[in-house]
This record gives C-alpha cells, sequence and structure tokens, in this order.
C-alpha cells in the first residue's frame, strides 16, 4: 500500500494547448519517478484536457510497472474531495509547507500520516506564498527548511526522509545552481535541489533544454 504523494495541481494549462504547461509534465513524470514502485501518487485538481493528456502519457498500470514508476492517479477531483472518497481524516495528510513551524521527520512516516501533500505550483522568485492557498484548509503541516523547492524535488526530499528514513539535513542540497547552456548563456534557478555524486542538481529528464528553449525565446524564468 505504501504512502500516498498528492500534488494538488494549481496551475493554469497554456491558452494554446488547454493543457499543462511542458515544465509542469516534465515535473509531474519525475515525481512518479522519484515515488517509485510501493507508492502511489495522486496529480488532482486537473482540468479535464488535463487528465485526458496525462492518461494518454501515463496510459496503463502495464506502462506503471514496466516504466518503475509508483502507481498514478489523476483527476480533476480536488484533494479535500479525494480525502473523503479513500476515508482519509485531515490528521492523516500532511502538507508540506516552507511555512509550517515543524521540520519532516522520519519519524513521520511511521504511521502518524498516510498522505503527503503538495501544492503542483511553479515556484517564484521571490516566493508569493501560494501554499498559503492550501495552508488555510487545515492541515498538520511539515517544513523542508526554509528554501524553496521545485514541487519535484520537495516530493524526492519528503520519500528519502518519511521511505529511506534519511534524515533532512542528511541529503546533500545545492541551492541557486546556475545552469549553464554554454560560454555565454546561463539561468540561475531560485531554488533548493537534491545533488547528484558530481555535485549537480537532479532535474526532471529534459528540464535543461526546456530552460534553454524559453532562454532562446526570451522568457525570464
Ligand atoms: N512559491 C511557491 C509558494 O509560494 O508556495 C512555492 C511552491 S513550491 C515550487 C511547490 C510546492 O513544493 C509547495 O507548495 C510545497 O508543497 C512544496 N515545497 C517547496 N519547498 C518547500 C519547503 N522548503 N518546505 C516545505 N514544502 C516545500
Amino acid at each position: 500500500m505504501g504512502f500516498s504523494f498528492v500534488i494538488e495541481h494549481m496551475e493554469e494549462d497554456e491558452p494554446s494547448t488547454h493543457s499543462i504547461p511542458p515544465w509542469v509534465s516534465l515535473e509531474y513524470q519525475q515525481i512518479r519517478s522519484l515515488v517509485g514502485p510501493g507508492n502511489t501518487v495522486r496529480f488532482t485538481h486537473l482540468s479535464r484536457t488535463s487528465v485526458d493528456a496525462l492518461q494518454k502519457l501515463w496510459p496503463s498500470s502495464a506502462e506503471q510497472a514496466t516504466s518503475n514508476v509508483a502507481t498514478t492517479q489523476v483527476t480533476e477531483v480536488g484533494v479535500l474531495e479525494l480525502m473523503k472518497a479513500n476515508n482519509i481524516p485531515l490528521e492523516k495528510v500532511c502538507l508540506l509547507d516552507p511555512k509550517a513551524t515543524q521540520g519532516l521527520s522520519p519519524e513521520d512516516g511511521d504511521g502518524r500520516f498516510e498522505w503527503f501533500l503538495f501544492g503542483g505550483i511553479l515556484g517564484d522568485d521571490p516566493p508569493r506564498d501560494r501554499t498559503s492557498e492550501l495552508r488555510v484548509l487545515g492541515f498538520p503541516s511539515r517544513h523542508l527548511d526554509s528554501v524553496q523547492m521545485t514541487t519535484d524535488t520537495a516530493v524526492g526530499v519528503t520519500k528519502r526522509v518519511v521511505v529511506d528514513k534519511t534524515p533532512l539535513n542528511a541529503i546533500p542540497y545545492t541551492d541557486f545552481p546556475t545552469i549553464r547552456f554554454n560560454a555565454k548563456e546561463s539561468v540561475e534557478m531560485p531554488f533548493r535541489y537534491i545533488k547528484d555524486a558530481s555535485g549537480e542538481p537532479i532535474m526532471p529528464p529534459g528540464m535543461r533544454q526546456l530552460l534553454k528553449d524559453d532562454l532562446d525565446k526570451g522568457f525570464d524564468f
């Protein structure tokens, strides 16, 4: 059964495709991989077109089994309604909130919580505290230290703490890394990432290319 990692989608669809923006599907695919088999990922509060698009991308349990990812649910339903449908009481759902007073610990995975809830939000610089839209619903909450993470990084850190039992401060991080594309072009990311063995930020496959394409189009991050 394992835990449920719930991402309440809180971003607008792309006007051109009426579906989730490209960076969102990269992050959400990464979340499925980071959580891995044995646990469940639920993407909630999606538009109908986004549900259809993601169900095409992630067609079936057979795909999930072969691609070594978490069992995945995509739904238009919001987290509160999904909790009711699954008989999950509020106190069993932990909101990951940068403004929580208590840090997440391995013990939080010993029966205290069954679901871990995240805002499906593209971070901003400086952060606008949009997680507050979930905070007001009264969930118990934990922080992952005070530095803003991308949603996939926050899920990856949470999984390492509550499933792998690694303490928050024993996970290797890199803050505000510069992603260099060539001698002249780079972008500084306003986030904390888990770093890999060579000290590089762990990012969703395809994200670097997307950042480069956006840079070429002149988008600010
Ligand atoms: N700027 C956004 C805000 O104002 O809330 C940050 C959203 S962050 C990119 C996406 C989600 O990851 C947050 O809603 C939260 O659930 C989780 N998250 C990110 N950094 C976190 C931290 N340091 N502590 C706890 N949760 C965090």
